[in-house]
C-alpha cells in the first residue's frame, strides 16, 4: 500500500488523515464481484462501514446494491446512485420518520426485526397507499465465534425474531395488507474468520424457509447477511478476504429451490484493508518502566481499538521509507548496533483526554522520534465513520491515491 513516492508525498500533509488506495478498493471489489457472480448471487454493501462520498460512488460503479441501517443511509445510497431496487433496510430501531422516507424511496425490502415493526410498517404504508416489501430478520442463534462485541445471532442479543415468535409473525402477516412477505433475513456478526460459522447459519436458513412454506409463506429471498472478516494481521500479505470461500460455502450448504434469490450484505469485508490512518509523531515520552508515543490521532478518529479491543497494525512509515540518517552518522554505538536497528516497546496512545485513548500497549517499533509518519492500517471499515467531535477536535481528513 506504500511506496517512497507515497510516503514522500505525505510529509507536506498535516496530519491526521485517511489515506484510502482506490486501487486496492478496485481489486477488492471485482475480486467479490466475480466470486459472486458466477453463482447468481446478490450483494448489498453495508453503508454503515464506510458512507465516505468517493467509496460509495466507487462501490455503487461495481453494480453492487445498498444495505442500510437508518434512513438517512437508505437517502445516501439513493443519492450516490444506488438502484431503489437494490436498497434493503435493517435496524432494531427505526423510526416513523425513517420507515416514511423508506416508503417514499420505493426500496427492495425492509429487514423487520420484531412484530411490533411489522405492524407499523404495515400502518404507515397504509396511510400511503403503499404495499411495503419485508423479509422477516430472524435471529438464528448462531454463535459466530467472534468477538462478543461484535456478535449478533444469539438469543441474548438484541437483534432479529427468535424462532419461538415465529408463529406470531406469521399471524400477523396474514392480518397486514400493506405487507408483501419477500423472505427471510439473518445477520449474526462481524469479523467471522471461520467459515465452518457459515455452513452452521446455512443448515439453520435451510430449516427456517421450510417452515415458512410449511405455513404457507413462500420464501423468494434468502438474504444472509454479512459478516465476512479481513486479515487485521497481514494487511499487505493478504489484503483481498476470502471471497471464493466464502461464496462456495453458501453454494454448497444452502438449499437453494428454483426462482430464489441469495443476498448478502457485505461491509468491513470490502472496504476494510483499502485505507489506514496516518498520523504524526507528537511527543515520546519515555517513562522508567514505559515509553509513550503520544500521536496526532487518537479516538476521535480511530475509535475500533477502544471499543472493541480490535488489534490493528501499526507502522512507522518514516523508517520504512529511509534508512535514518539522522542519527546514522554515528551509527555504530558501543554494541555495533546501527541506530536503525534499535527496537523498543512503546504505548501507541492518542491525544484525548482520557486513559482509554491508547492504540495498542507494548507495540515494538523502531526507535521512534517526533514528527514521524504512523500508519494504522486496515483502517476502511468503521474507521472514518466513527469519527467523533469529542474534545472539538477537527473533523479528519481523508485523501486519495488518485
Ligand atoms: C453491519 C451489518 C452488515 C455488515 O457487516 P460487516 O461485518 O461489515 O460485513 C450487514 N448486515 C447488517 C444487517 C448489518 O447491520
Amino acid at each position: 500500500m506504500f511506496n517512497t513516492n507515497i510516503i514522500n508525498r505525505f510529509k507536506s500533509l498535516e496530519t491526521p488523515f485517511y489515506y484510502y488506495d482506490l486501487g486496492l478498493l478496485r481489486q477488492t471489489l471485482d475480486a467479490c464481484r466475480n466470486a459472486s457472480a458466477q453463482y447468481g448471487f446478490h450483494v448489498h454493501y453495508a453503508l454503515k462501514a464506510n458512507f465516505n462520498p468517493k467509496i460509495l460512488d466507487t462501490i455503487q460503479s461495481y453494480g453492487f446494491g445498498a444495505d442500510c441501517v437508518s434512513g438517512n443511509e437508505v437517502n445516501a445510497a439513493i443519492e450516490h446512485g444506488f438502484e431503489k431496487s437494490k436498497v434493503v433496510f435493517a435496524g432494531v430501531g427505526k423510526s416513523d420518520k425513517e420507515i416514511n422516507q423508506a416508503l417514499d424511496a420505493d426500496i427492495f425490502c425492509f429487514n423487520v426485526e420484531s412484530v411490533q415493526e411489522l405492524i407499523i410498517i404495515n400502518d404507515l404504508a397504509e396511510a400511503k397507499n403503499k404495499k411495503a416489501n419485508v423479509a422477516i430478520r430472524i435471529n438464528p442463534n448462531v454463535d459466530a465465534r467472534t468477538h462478543h462485541f461484535i456478535t449478533t445471532g444469539l438469543e441474548e442479543n438484541k437483534f432479529g425474531i427468535n424462532s419461538w415468535q415465529l408463529n406470531d409473525v406469521t399471524e400477523t402477516l396474514r392480518k397486514c395488507a400493506n405487507l408483501q412477505f419477500l423472505g427471510i433475513h439473518f445477520h449474526i456478526g462481524s469479523q467471522i474468520t471461520d467459515l465452518e460459522v457459515y455452513k452452521s447459519l446455512c443448515i439453520r436458513i435451510n430449516e427456517m424457509q421450510d417452515w415458512f412454506e410449511d405455513h404457507g409463506f413462500p420464501v423468494k429471498v434468502l438474504n444472509t447477511g454479512g459478516g465476512l472478516g479481513v486479515d487485521y494481521h497481514h494487511p499487505d500479505t493478504n489484503n483481498i478476504a476470502d471471497f471464493e470461500g466464502y461464496f462456495k460455502v453458501f453454494k454448497d450448504f444452502l438449499n437453494v429451490k428454483p426462482g430464489q434469490e441469495v443476498h448478502f450484505e457485505l461491509g468491513r469485508a470490502l472496504v476494510a484493508q483499502c485505507s489506514a490512518l496516518v498520523s504524526r509523531v507528537l511527543y515520546v515520552k519515555n517513562g522508567l518502566k514505559k515509553h509513550f508515543l503520544v500521536l496526532d490521532a487518537g479516538m476521535t478518529e480511530l475509535i475500533r481499538p477502544m471499543l472493541y479491543q480490535a488489534y490493528q497494525k501499526i507502522e512507522n512509515l518514516s523508517q520504512k521509507s529511509e534508512v535514518r540518517s539522522r542519527k546514522s552518522e554515528d551509527s555504530d554505538n558501543d554494541l555495533g548496533l546501527k541506530t536503525q536497528d534499535l527496537r523498543l516497546k512503546y504505548d501507541v496512545v492518542g491525544p484525548i483526554c482520557e486513559s482509554t485513548d491508547c492504540f495498542q500497549k507494548d507495540v515494538e517499533l523502531p526507535e521512534s522520534f517526533r514528527g514521524d509518519l504512523f500508519a494504522i492500517r486496515t483502517a476502511g471499515a468503521y474507521g472514518e465513520v466513527m469519527a467523533s467531535g469529542y474534545n472539538l477536535r477537527d473533523r479528519v481528513q481523508s485523501v486519495y491515491s488518485e
